[in-house]
């Protein structure tokens, strides 16, 4: 499943609001997030994609909880094709996974492709799972929430570039090679 030149592709990188902080661990998740969706972006834009940033920048919301009403309300306004939510774990674990709202659909073989890239950098590949995370569940569009890898692993921070997982994410949906490599 890949998304064809010239799509619209949304997404947000978790976090960077608030009260919506993110994950502390060896590195902070928000600038993570931060740094791995601009990337995408900019690699989306060179190979001619369009795309829409639905992140708060910096805004405070009254909950977390605004924070996703915030994102799903831009990313059901923009037409995408395929909306992406950049996370990075926490809590002892090691690798990637995706999760999506159901199983069975286009949201999950693209979620399958991202864990295949991503784990090609050395990353583990903890693989698909599913849940009803809002931000998957309320848009209508074919949805990952990615799940990088752990910030709070040596193993993973050692092994992290922003740019490496950036054009894996960009080779996982578009099938083609990312033309702006670092
Ligand atoms: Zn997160």
């Amino acid at each position: 499943m890949r998304i064809a030149k010239g799509s619209t592709i949304s997404g947000d990188a978790g976090h960077n609001c608030y009260p919506d902080i993110g994950a502390k661990g060896i590195r902070s998740e928000g600038s993570c997030t931060k740094a791995v969706w601009k990337l995408v972006i900019n690699k989306l834009e060179a190979m001619g994609y369009e795309t829409v940033d639905c992140t708060p920048w910096d805004k405070t919301f009254n909950s977390a909880g605004a924070s996703k009403g915030y994102r799903v309300k831009l990313a059901n306004g923009s037409n995408s094709s395929l909306h992406l939510s950049i996370h990075f774990n926490e809590g002892g674990g090691r690798g990637v996974e995706c999760w999506v709202s159901k199983l069975g659909g286009r949201s999950e073989k693209f979620a399958y492709q991202i864990c295949a890239e991503i784990s090609k950098l050395g990353f583990v590949n903890r693989g698909v799972k599913y849940s009803n995370i809002y931000v998957t569940e309320y848009t209508k569009m074919p949805s990952v929430l990615i799940e990088c890898c752990f910030i709070d692993s040596r193993e993973d921070m050692d092994n992290y570039n922003p740019d490496k997982i950036a054009s894996a994410i960009v080779v996982a949906i578009t099938g083609q090679q990312d033309t702006l490599k670092q």
